[in-house]
Parts: C-alpha cells; structure tokens; sequence
C-alpha cells in the first residue's frame, strides 16, 4: 500500500487485506491490471476497489471470511511465535560463542562451553522444527480456506437457474470491460436477447417448462460466444452478453448467429413427448460511448430490443436502425 502510495484507511486495508489473501482472483488481477498500467490509486479508483470488490455485497459468506480472517491471524502468531524464538535462540547462541571466545582467548579450556553451546543449538534447531511443521500446517489450512472463499466467490456470482453469470458479475465484468475499453481505445458492446413470447410457454406448459426454455436459451447463449466475452442473466427472461473489441457490425453478426441457434432449437416434453413450439428471441445491440455509464448503455440497447419487437419479434436490431427510425 505504501508503495502505491494508498492512504491507509480503514476500506483501503480491507482491500488490499484481501489482495494480500488472495481470496478474490478478479480482485488480484484487477490491481495487478492498475499497478501493471502505472495507474494512480486516487481516491476515486480506491472506492470503486472498496465497493466492488470490499463493500457489503462482495463477501458472499461471511462465515467463510471470518474462518479465513481467524486462520490468517493463526498464522500471524506462529511466524510471530517462530521469528521470536529464532530470534532469542540465535540471541543465546552469539553470547555462547563470543564466551568461548573469551574464554579461548584467556587461556582456559573452552571445550565445557563448547559443550553447552552445541547442546544449546540442537535444542534451537529442535524448537524451530516445531515451529516450521506447525507454521507449515497453519498455511496449508489457510489454502483450503482461500479455496473455499474462491468457490463461495464464484457461487454468489453465478445465476442458480442458468447457471450463467448474475447481474453482480455482469457489472463487475462491464467495470472492468469499460475501463479497459477507455484504455485501449477498443469497441465494446452488448447484446439484450429477450425470449419471444416468453409468458406463452409457462401459461400454456407450466413454470417448470418455461424453467427449461430458459436455461435452454441461456445454453444456446454460452456456446455462442468467445471466452473474452460475458454472457449473464440480466432478469427474468432476459439475457445479456457483454462482448469486449467487438463494433456494431461484428457485434451484429454475433446476434444472429445466436438468433438462428435458438430458432433452430427444439424442446420435447418429457412426460408427453409432445413437441413445443419454436423458440426464438430478439436482440438489441449497442455499442459503448467513451465515458457513458453502463445504465445509459443498456437503456439504448434496450430500447433497440423494443424496436425488435415492435418490428416482428425473432429479429437483431442494433442502435443504427433505431437512430434512423427516429431521423424518418
Ligand atoms: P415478449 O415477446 O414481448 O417479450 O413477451 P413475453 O411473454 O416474453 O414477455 P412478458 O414480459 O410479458 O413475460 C415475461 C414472463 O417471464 C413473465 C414472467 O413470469 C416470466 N419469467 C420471468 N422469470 C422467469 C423464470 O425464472 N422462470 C420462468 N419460468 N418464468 C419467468
Ligand atoms: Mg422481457
Ligand atoms: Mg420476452
């Protein structure tokens, strides 16, 4: 912290306190990304470490924390307890050497002090034996603790119907997508795929059915997009994909390869074999503006989905179409 010239405040420690732990990976790249950059650690980059990654929503189980907080003072205390003694030990033992010395050099037979200060060292070495093991054990409990964090991390981002990622790492994943996107001058942009008639398949087959067109669609969703970019559940029935160096035009092509995908789709009911009708979504696309927060990216985007459906429903439109809608 003080390297990076990051005032020592209470949220600040808390950040780089989990940092240090390495109990959040995207934490961990995050400041690496920001120290590799050279960036300043301003005010305003500190909070939006604290919020995003330190601030209430981030600790998925704060029992999992609190175990790992424990661990992590444990290990303290025996690298504390170990330096202590090694310290004390090596203390008794230049005293005893510097005696024989004394004593050699005053004439007297030193092989008694001689004696004592080996067997003083085997006790040394014997005592920081057992402080290694049990520092040893210490850290490897702390390893499985930083495992579980990592996996109670990646739960609490992860949407349980789908299976995608959730509307919090959807935001986190866009911070970091618009920042790199500001930094490097690259396209980023984002599709909004609302399932068509979506409400029919539960009305007509029950919630459990539209359960299964969902996760489905999210499937088709996952498999079509590179492993650069973010799909997630946005809510409901909506899903958004987040696609980092892609324009209008690559993004579009993105689309509708996901649209016929999921057009191409059929569900047959298990209990009946009866087969549903087709499956299709509409999609919006927008591209990100320099500087504009990602609420006003999703709102022209959504209001290219509305355009989409407005216009027929299983269609791509991109935020083009709807500037020259509104020119005409
Ligand atoms: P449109 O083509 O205009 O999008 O019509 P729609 O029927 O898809 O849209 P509408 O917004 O009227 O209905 C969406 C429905 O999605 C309503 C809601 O009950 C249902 N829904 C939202 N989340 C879930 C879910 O997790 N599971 C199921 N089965 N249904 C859900
Ligand atoms: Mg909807
Ligand atoms: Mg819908």
């Amino acid at each position: 912290m003080a390297e990076q010239r990051v005032p020592p405040t209470p949220n600040n420690f808390q950040v780089w306190f989990k940092y240090c732990l390495g109990a959040s990976s995207e934490l961990k790249r995050t400041i690496d990304i920001l120290i590799g950059n050279k960036r300043k650690f301003d005010t305003a980059t500190n909070h939006d470490l604290f919020t995003t990654y330190a601030g209430s929503q981030v600790v998925p189980e704060d029992a999992a924390l609190n175990n790992a907080s424990q661990q992590l003072h444990s290990v303290m205390s025996s690298a504390k307890q170990f330096l202590t003694t090694a310290i004390a030990d090596n203390r008794t033992q230049m005293q005893a050497i510097s005696d024989v010395a004394d004593r050699t050099e005053a004439g007297l037979d030193p092989r008694p002090l001689v004696e004592s200060l080996m067997s003083e060292l085997a006790k040394a070495a014997a005592r920081a034996a057992k402080l290694e093991a049990s520092f040893g054990e210490k850290t490897r409990e702390l390893d499985t603790i930083r495992d579980s964090l990592n996996k109670s991390e990646e739960r609490a981002k992860t949407d349980t119907l789908t299976g995608l990622p959730n509307r919090w790492a959807l935001e986190e994943f866009f911070r970091r997508a618009q920042m790199a996107a500001m930094e490097n001058g690259e396209a980023l942009s984002i599709l909004l795929i609302d399932i068509d008639h979506f409400k029919r398949f539960n009305d007509n087959f029950g919630h459990g059915v539209g359960d299964q067109v969902l996760r489905l669609v999210a499937k088709a969703l996952r498999e079509r997009v590179r492993d650069v970019d973010l799909p997630a559940r946005y809510g409901g029935e909506e899903l958004i994909a987040v696609l980092p160096g892609a324009d209008l035009a690559v993004s579009t092509t993105v689309a509708e390869r996901i649209r016929r995908s999921i057009s191409e789709c059929q569900i047959t009911r298990r209990s009946t074999g009866e087969i549903l009708p087709g499956i299709t979504v509409s999609i919006g696309i927008a591209q990100f503006q320099f500087g504009e927060t990602m609420a006003d990216l999703i709102d022209r985007c959504d209001r290219a989905l509305y355009l989409a459906k407005k216009t027929g429903r299983n269609r791509v439109v991109s935020e083009n179409e709807l500037n020259q809608e509104l020119a005409s």
